[in-house]
């Protein structure tokens, strides 16, 4: 387990992880999301998922059972992006606990539910 602490040192593969993502960033047409596209993150994505056994790691907090579907940046990509390929920042979410994981993506929902036509 790698302890991060607040002066934040790079290991050579996260500096490599960072400058893959800005390079992503600058010419694929997904921008940042290029990098879900990428070989390597679908590799350690499976590797997270059968490290977790497919649970979702924030129901488990909760004592709860909840198939995990995808793998979630603790430390945001935009944000980490050296930390992107790193188990310690990666976990298995179920899809209701992502989406209370991003809640700027979620407002975004609410405000289409709520939003009422007739
Ligand atoms: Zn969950
Ligand atoms: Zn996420």
């Amino acid at each position: 387990m790698a302890a991060f602490c607040s002066a934040m040192r790079y290991t050579e593969d996260q500096k490599q992880t960072a400058d893959l993502i800005h390079r992503i960033t600058e010419t694929s047409p997904y921008g940042i999301k290029g990098f879900y596209r990428t070989y390597a993150w679908k590799k350690k994505r499976m590797q997270i998922l059968a490290r977790d056994r497919h649970a979702c790691q924030e129901c488990r907090k909760h004592g709860r059972y909840t198939e995990a579907v995808l793998v979630h940046h603790i430390k945001h990509l935009q944000d980490e992006p050296a930390l992107a390929l790193t188990d310690d920042n990666l976990e298995s979410v179920c899809k209701e606990c992502h989406e209370k994981l991003h809640p700027e993506r979620n407002r975004h929902k609410q405000n289409f539910v709520n939003e009422e036509r007739w």
